[in-house]
């Protein structure tokens, strides 16, 4: 089988190199959907993945000044450990203490955070905002913490943070109520009657756990279906499957819904705006990732 080139053209002298550091890496849909930009563009620029392990963190970053790449994206497990080698950190990753892009100037490294504004973006692309909405963002993990701080700056009305863990969803709350404008977070214990009122009066709920990731798609939902009403708006940021348990069960009570497709693209074209300082062609993007998804074992 003769299998299309993902590189974006032909590597020559002046091909720029970005890429992805990651462990393991091999199942990054960011390679994909980058090249598609390049050569869509047709930028003599190239994609690459790294597997790098967590004792060599450091080494890589080092390599990225000593190579005079452009710039990475940082997946897990490496968002935190990259931050103390960066030479600058914007304020949203320092504040969340994790980095999934970073750019390099002559040299100088910096830190940033795209989670957050691509799921914003996403949500934008579906004609929603969460401006002045009731928010409920399930889970307080490295996403739930990106989109709760991203929500609260928009100027979600009133948010909650109901996880497993309660004193995760403490520390989240608190987080939140310390760097932004809302005076109050609600941190609550999932499968309490109190996360049930409050999931059953939101506009936006936001499930940021991999409860119905791939391989585990028929699990029940983490909301159950009761608490669902009409009004809602239900993301799910789980992209593998994209259609999974929870967003099955808001459709049937009418919901509108959001995969996590949206956010995965938009986290990249931040990064590729940061790059190469253009427009990310947004729908090549997006094609490529969901193509690179079809591929991926279902
Ligand atoms: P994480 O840091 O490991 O956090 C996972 C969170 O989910 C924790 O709050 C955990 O609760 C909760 N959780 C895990 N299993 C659970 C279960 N069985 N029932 C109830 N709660 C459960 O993970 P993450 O990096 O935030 O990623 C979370 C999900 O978001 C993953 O599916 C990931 O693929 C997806 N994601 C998508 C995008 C995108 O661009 N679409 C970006 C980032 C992440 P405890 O605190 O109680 O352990």
């Amino acid at each position: 089988m003769i299998m299309k080139a993902e590189t974006a053209v032909d590597i020559n002298g002046s091909t720029q190199i970005v890429g992805v550091i990651g462990w393991p890496v091999a199942h990054s849909l960011s390679p994909p959907m980058h090249n598609a930009a390049f050569r869509h563009l047709e930028l003599n620029w190239a994609y690459v993945p790294f597997a790098v392990p967590p004792h060599l963190v450091a080494e890589a970053i080092q390599g990225l000044r000593g190579l005079q790449m452009r710039g990475l994206n940082v997946t897990i497990p490496h968002k935190t450990a990259v931050v103390e080698y960066l030479d600058e950190v914007s304020e949203t990753a320092q504040i969340l203490g994790a980095v999934n892009t970073i750019v390099n100037t002559e040299g100088h490294l910096t830190g940033y955070n795209t989670d957050g504004p691509g799921f914003l973006r996403s949500l934008a692309e579906q004609d929603e905002e969460a401006a002045d909405k009731q928010v409920v963002i399930i889970g307080a993990g490295g996403a739930a913490r990106a989109v709760a701080l991203a929500v609260a700056r928009a100027g979600a009305g009133q948010l909650a943070i109901v996880n497993r863990t309660i004193s995760r969803a403490q520390q989240l709350a608190s987080l939140i109520n310390q760097h932004t404008a809302l005076s109050e977070v609600a941190a609550i214990g999932l499968d309490t009657s109190e996360a049930a009122e409050m999931l059953s009066s939101a506009d936006i709920i936001i499930d940021c756990t991999p409860v119905g990731m791939h391989p585990h798609e028929n699990v029940p939902p983490v909301v159950p279906a009761q608490w669902l009403r009409p009004h809602q708006l239900v993301c799910d940021l789980t992209y593998n499957p994209r259609q999974t348990v929870l967003l099955s069960a808001a459709q049937q009570v009418g919901a509108r819904t959001m995969d996590g497709t949206g956010m995965l693209v938009h986290q990249g074209t931040i990064a590729f705006e940061h790059w190469t300082g253009q427009s990310a062609p947004v729908s090549i993007m997006r094609q490529a990732l969901l193509e690179a998804l079809d591929r991926m074992p279902a």
